[in-house]
């Protein structure tokens, strides 16, 4: 995972696990370019057939929800860069709960306009947003037609497509058959030089990071080997996919073949981090473990990768001494009821500052220079390595 959508994901994993009691719990999407007073008369009109609601406690909480929201629309003026996305209603699962207000800024903007009422929060369209958002270049092609495009998550750009003048099979009356398949070969010599430099032109980009050739047949190996490509952009090459079509569709096919062969990459990527600091930390080598030694590490600039796992849902919390004034730091799992009390006095501890421990480790690290790698918990090694290890790892730069 990308490290700016860490804190946006927690955020949203926290808000997934909220329940109503009925369906009562509201979600508004306002797109980036959309007025906001026509949304306002929307929850109007929402609140009024709200009246017809049976249940007396789900009629409270959808009315109450709707006043929040409109409550919170009136404070703005004019609709963010990305669009709003706001959630009203009472999730404490109490009866005589509260009804609470929640606002996520949209990294990306909001596509569409919505309204849903549920027992849970509507939270797809931001969801998707986390999907992977690097660059991979498409390409196929064959001698007659070429495409070019660039696929960001799942959305397809077309680059270009292009036809060529590369004469068919059949040659015309009184030419040598010698002479017109040389013909050929200048004209697909020339095609492929085309093709190619469009291709590297769109590819060599830095945001580009993996380009893979479809079409049918052999043609696009043959294109590959012969060095039409920029060697920028045939180092990003990661393979080769058969497709039955060489025009937008089968730059489609292409890239719903492709899913399987990036997914891979990444996924081996990250199996093969994690099996390097597997075998450093079985050997008493260039890494350490748990947080305590993790922190040192960072603190003495040794730390080349942390390693941090997605699904370590720790908290570091700051507790103050409300008598004798003394700070500690305390590391739990979720908020816990009890947070004790003051080594010093006896005072019960207070609640100063609450914070998620990986983005904490995040920032101490990238403080000192070193690299942050989010681990997930998808393969069986990313799975140990929270269970075995805690879920904090870091490979050393010397020991
Ligand atoms: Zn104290």
């Amino acid at each position: 995972m990308e490290k700016q959508d860490y804190k946006f994901k927690r955020k949203l994993d926290e808000m997934k696990k909220m329940k109503g009691q009925g369906t009562e719990l509201i979600t508004i999407y306002i797109p980036p370019d959309y007025n906001i007073h026509e949304v306002v008369g929307k929850l109007r009109d929402e609140s009024g057939q709200a009246m017809n609601i049976k249940s007396k406690q789900t009629k409270k909480n959808v009315t109450g929800a709707i006043d929040r929201l409109l409550h919170a629309l009136k404070g703005i003026k004019k609709t963010p860069s990305n669009g709003i996305a706001l959630f009203a209603g009472n999730v404490s699962g109490n009866p005589s709960g509260k009804i609470e207000l929640f606002s996520i800024d949209p990294p990306q903007p909001v596509p569409i306009q919505a309204y849903r009422c549920d027992s849970s929060f509507f939270l797809d369209p931001l969801e998707r947003m986390l999907e992977p958002k690097k660059v991979y270049g498409l390409m196929t092609l064959d001698r007659r037609e070429a495409a070019i495009a660039l696929l960001k998550g799942k959305r397809i750009d077309i680059v270009k497509t292009l036809n060529s003048q590369v004469p068919g099979k059949h040659r015309a009356g009184g030419q040598s058959s010698v002479r017109f398949e040389r013909l050929i070969e200048i004209a697909a010599h020339e095609w492929f030089k085309k093709i190619g430099e469009i291709a590297s032109k769109t590819f060599d980009e830095s945001r580009v990071v993996g380009v893979i050739l479809g079409g049918p047949g052999p043609t696009k190996e043959f294109f590959l080997n012969e060095d039409y490509l920029s060697a920028v952009t045939k180092r990003k090459v990661l393979g080769t996919i058969d497709t039955g079509y060489t025009d937008e569709f089968g730059i489609k096919e292409l890239s719903e073949k492709s899913g399987q062969l990036i997914e891979g990459l990444e996924v081996v990527k990250e199996k093969e981090l994690i099996n390097n600091f597997f075998k450093e930390a079985s050997v008493g080598g260039l890494a350490t473990y748990g947080l305590k030694e993790v922190m040192q590490a960072i603190t003495f600039g040794k730390v080349k990768i942390l390693l941090l796992s997605e699904d370590l849902e720790k908290k570091k919390l700051t507790l103050e001494c409300p008598q004798c004034g003394k700070k500690q730091e305390k590391i739990v799992e979720h908020s816990p009821s009890n947070i004790g009390k003051c080594a010093s006095c006896g005072a019960p501890l207070i609640e100063d500052e609450e914070e998620d421990l990986v983005e904490y480790l995040m920032e101490l690290a990238e403080g000192t220079g070193s690299e942050v790698e989010l681990i997930s918990t998808e393969t069986q090694e990313g799975e140990q390595f929270l269970k075995s290890f805690g879920g904090i790892g870091a490979l050393l730069r010397f020991k």
